[in-house]
């Protein structure tokens, strides 16, 4: 595993982009960028005159660089130019009165004759049988998440039954006697939505994790033919492992934006696949997933696999302090690291246990920030360069598991654009909106205070609303129009 995941303290908060990423002549856009990317005015300077002279800026213990470190998507590929409020608002598909409900629909269920895919969602993997019988994310928990995430927007079950039924009409289609597998995998399993079937490619799994895989562009066209008439997005989620094309080994989550249509798929984030080595490689460290991916410890220990010297600043450790107090950088004089929102979510992480209630907690955090991801594509929100944030892209599980639950103020001023307003009550300013809907995650994230990636994010959560309702225009997360 890479760095030193094992009882580290996470003493120094890393809020800048890695020194790999530094040496490598990478950098975030300027504040200035940042701040004329979430305006809607075409001037590139920002909005909030309030402050007097010079732009306002958002506080890195707020909202931190992206990390940037080896094989991440923005260490590897900058050339991509990220999506700036102006572009976002010319791609958009606007949410209406008459279009603004979320629908998921359920978890297909799988009928008798092609029962041999049941096996395909349990990884080869899990020895155990906790493992075996852990509890996948529930659909339920899913929505009411998003209904936080996508406040104020409804989020509805779509009513309709859901199945995996065979394509084949022929004899051989029947399973064979005391079989659970056909001889040979058939090409094609059925998506059956209310009375509609949809064909759907299978194959074998390549890396051989699971039995068997699905193709993820027919499952989103099965979605797509169902899309109700007052649904804004559909979000179909399977258990299954998919596959986009012949060329890649698995996707997680994929969406078609403009169609308002996304999938996800919880298989890769099954806990027993933690520990697989061609896992390692790509860097899964249980100790430091977010909020604890910005221990500077962590980042160093990474930085240091990918080049001959070792790091050059090692820090001392404390010992027996149960809640070390958080410390960073070029702190600013005055300013307590411990009680801003990433040091309260970094202080917030707690030992991971192996229990089946948190193994199961785990699990769904991981598939609750994928499914706000693809969302936010339905919403036409590119990938996001600008902070750490919950619109990253990823190029490994790994990647998915150090990115944060929020929004950064860029992508926040979209969603509040799109959002605020669309039901009576939800604020008159970008501020007032922001409040409600940090409220409503708190509030989810409270009954999931056991998982770490929810305990962090509740924590970020609270000092955040305390900094906003104090009137910390200094660090608001978004730009007043
Ligand atoms: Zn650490
Ligand atoms: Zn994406
Ligand atoms: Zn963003």
């Amino acid at each position: 595993m890479a760095g030193p995941a094992r009882q580290c303290r996470h003493e120094v908060l890393q809020v800048d982009i890695s020194r790999y990423a530094k040496e490598a002549g990478r950098s975030p856009p300027s504040d200035e960028q940042r701040q004329a990317a979430a305006t809607t005015k075409r001037s590139s300077r920002p909005n909030n005159q309030s402050e007097g002279k010079g732009a306002s800026t958002i506080s890195p213990y707020t909202f931190p660089a992206p990390l940037m470190l080896p094989d991440d998507l923005l260490a590897l590929n900058d050339d991509e130019p990220p999506q700036s409020m102006l572009s976002w608002l010319r791609a958009r598909n606007p949410v209406t009165q008459t279009r603004k409900t979320i629908y998921v629909v359920r978890t297909p269920s799988v009928d008798a004759r092609v029962s041999f895919i049941k096996t395909w969602t349990v990884p080869t993997t899990a020895t155990s049988s906790k493992l075996k019988t852990l509890e996948p994310p529930r659909l339920a928990d899913v929505s009411a998440y998003l209904e936080a995430f996508y406040y104020p927007l409804l989020v509805k079950t779509l009513p309709q039954d859901v199945s995996f039924v065979s394509w084949e009409t022929t004899e051989q289609a029947k399973p064979q006697k005391g079989r659970k597998k056909p001889a040979s995998m058939p090409a094609y399993v059925g998506l059956k939505i209310g009375d509609g079937v949809t064909r759907i490619r299978s194959r074998p799994c390549p890396d051989g994790v699971f039995g068997g895989q699905l193709n993820l562009n027919d499952l989103l066209d099965g979605a797509l033919h169902v899309l109700p008439a007052d649904a804004y997005a559909i979000l179909l989620l399977v258990d299954h492992d998919l596959y986009e094309d012949d060329e890649d080994d698995f996707c997680c989550g994929r969406a078609y934006g403009g169609s308002r249509v996304c999938i996800v798929s919880s298989s890769r984030y099954h806990p027993a696949l933690d520990t697989l080595d061609y896992y390692i490689d790509g860097g899964i460290d249980l100790a430091h997933m977010w909020p604890a991916s910005h221990c500077q410890s962590f980042v160093e220990g990474v930085c240091s696999l990918h080049e001959p010297r070792p790091p050059t600043k090692k820090r001392k450790r404390t010992q027996k302090k149960p809640k070390p107090k958080v410390s960073a950088d070029d702190v600013p004089a005055g300013l307590d690291v411990s009680s801003t929102p990433m040091g309260a979510a970094l202080r917030a992480v707690q030992p991971l246990s192996d229990s089946a209630q948190e193994l199961h907690g785990l699990w769904f955090s991981r598939v609750a920030r994928t499914v706000s991801h693809e969302l936010g594509h339905c919403f036409c929100l590119g990938h996001c360069a600008y902070y750490a944030c919950v619109m990253q892209g990823t190029t490994s599980v790994a990647e998915d598991l150090r990115q944060p639950p929020y929004l950064c103020p860029v992508c926040l001023a979209k969603v509040a654009h799109a959002l605020m307003g669309i039901t009576p009550n939800t604020g008159d300013t970008e501020q007032a909106y922001a409040v409600q809907r940090y409220q409503a995650l708190m509030e989810f994230c409270q009954g999931w205070l056991h998982v770490g990636m929810f305990a962090g994010f509740h924590a970020w959560l609270q000092k955040r609303v305390q900094m906003l309702s104090a009137g910390a225009s200094a660090s608001s997360p978004i730009c007043l129009d």
